[in-house]
């Protein structure tokens, strides 16, 4: 029951992780950082940088969010952190 919840949680973030991606997108090509979509090797951490993570980041993830430091785990963690602390 509890696992049923948690996947359709993470299909959740999921689909949220990639609307916010290509938000990102539209956002970076009106503040003229387009080239960051080709400098993804570069600007993507290739491995999370959470503490006591180090999960190595897909090549999906680092291609959609360039500039990305965190794996998709610490980054929801982050953020429910962040929305903790600002409710
Ligand atoms: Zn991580």
């Amino acid at each position: 029951m509890l696992d049923v919840f948690d996947r359709a949680q993470a299909r959740e973030a999921e689909l949220r992780q990639d609307a916010l991606a290509e938000h990102q997108r539209r956002a970076a090509a009106v503040l003229g950082q387009e080239g960051d979509a080709e400098r993804w090797r570069e600007l993507s951490a290739e491995f999370c940088e959470g503490t006591g993570c180090g999960a190595p980041i897909p090549d999906r993830r680092r291609q959609l969010m360039p500039r990305c430091r965190l794996c998709v785990d610490c980054q929801g963690r982050k953020e429910a952190r962040l929305k903790r602390s600002a409710g």
